[in-house]
């Protein structure tokens, strides 16, 4: 019996490491991202985990009253999103296809955030406290489209599953049955509270701001976003999203170096629409 399971936790082991494994879940762009990534998890599997975390985000607000609860700042939401959906055609044939929805959450939680699949849920706060122009609410959606597009969760669950089945090998010991128990705890963790590394919040800053560009919104927004982002962190507890976020300098000088690169995008969009 015993060797079976070792015999299980190297194959589950290798798969782990290779054949297959490593792909990049984007392609084009004028900001390139081409990093490979660990997938051992379908995205399907992770859509679906990740379409009922956010029915029941939905339910829990509506339940309470606090969905949609400003008509006009969802509508106003939906209609930046919706001219930035199209745009990731550029980096993923299949994801202006995909089942998109964008809701705002009546909260003072600085916070918003786009789960695997196109589901984006917006928290009030972050549009009132810091009183965000449209510009800057289309470079906070496509960042978050971003790591939506680059799979960044799925990722995160890859590397999580290729850990416990590293620990299990020195082990001898893996449990097939108890790790995907675990699994289904750290992948909830993965879409709810999402800590993305520091690579994965370069990359989403670059596809966001050429999505941002695309959709004719000013990406010179992603430099006044930040400096607000910075303000608020000034006082006392960090907000939702910074903690998930962090807001530097040297973040603002990283969006200002991309600016050359996107504006010509920015200008050509807003000559064509
Ligand atoms: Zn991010």
């Amino acid at each position: 019996m015993h060797i079976l399971r070792i015999v299980a936790a190297i194959t589950f082991f290798l798969s782990a490491l290779g054949l297959g494994g490593c792909q990049t879940s984007t392609t084009g762009g004028a900001v390139g991202a081409e990093r490979k990534q660990l997938m051992l998890v379908s995205s399907q599997e992770l859509d679906q985990m990740a379409a009922q975390s956010y029915n029941k985000l939905k339910a829990d607000a509506a339940a309470k009253g606090t969905l949609n609860a400003d008509q006009a700042m969802a509508q106003r939401v939906r209609a930046i999103a919706a001219r930035i959906q199209p745009q990731t055609k550029v980096f993923r044939n299949d994801a202006p296809g995909w089942n998109w929805e964008v809701n705002v959450i009546n909260s003072n939680e600085l916070n918003a955030y786009c789960m695997p699949g196109g589901k984006i849920m917006f928290y009030s706060g972050l549009i009132r406290q810091l009183s965000l122009s449209d510009d800057e609410i289309a470079v906070v959606i496509g960042h978050e489209i971003a790591h939506a597009l680059r799979e960044h969760s799925r990722e995160q669950v890859s590397q999580a599953i290729a850990a416990q089945a590293a620990i299990g090998l020195g082990a001898e010991l893996l449990d097939l049955g108890q790790a995907s128990a675990d699994m289904a705890g750290v992948v909830y963790q993965s879409l709810i509270a999402t800590r993305f590394s520091r690579t994965d919040e370069n990359e989403a800053d670059r596809i966001g701001l050429e999505l941002t560009a695309r959709a004719s919104y000013d990406p010179r927004a992603g430099v006044s976003l930040w400096q607000k982002m910075i303000t608020a962190n000034s006082g006392g507890r960090p907000p939702e999203f910074l903690s998930s976020h962090p807001a530097e300098s040297s973040r603002v000088q990283q969006i200002e170096a991309l600016l050359p690169t996107v504006m010509p995008l920015y200008t050509a969009a807003r000559r064509g629409g």
